[in-house]
């Protein structure tokens, strides 16, 4: 999943930030890299949720899932794609994003 934490800074104090949580452990998944992101293309033209995995348990998730057929992506791509989608102007955005961490 993805959702919003609050990120204590000692000079900013607290800020909100999102991240993306493992489905299946729990734990943070910090780095792109290490994760894939699973929906069900049955539903896919119906809005199906996005799961996120670390790599890892993706294996331990299919196993106990066995219920769907499911189609992933790598999250490094997934986010990518969404980006694109989104139609992010990631310069633009970045800079906006740098603007506003420093108020
Ligand atoms: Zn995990």
């Amino acid at each position: 999943m993805i959702e919003f934490v609050v990120k204590s800074d000692s000079d900013r104090g607290a800020v909100h930030c999102p991240r993306v949580r493992c489905d299946e452990c729990g734990l943070t998944i910090d780095d792109a890299n290490w994760g894939n992101v699973y929906y069900d293309p049955n539903r896919a033209d119906g809005g199906a949720p996005a799961i996120f995995l670390h790599k890892p348990c993706s294996r331990s998730f299919e196993e106990r899932r066995k219920d769907v057929f499911w189609s992933w992506e790598e999250m490094s791509v997934w986010f990518v794609q969404l980006a694109s989608n989104a139609r992010l102007d990631r310069k633009r955005s970045e800079a906006r994003a740098r603007r506003l961490e420093s108020l």
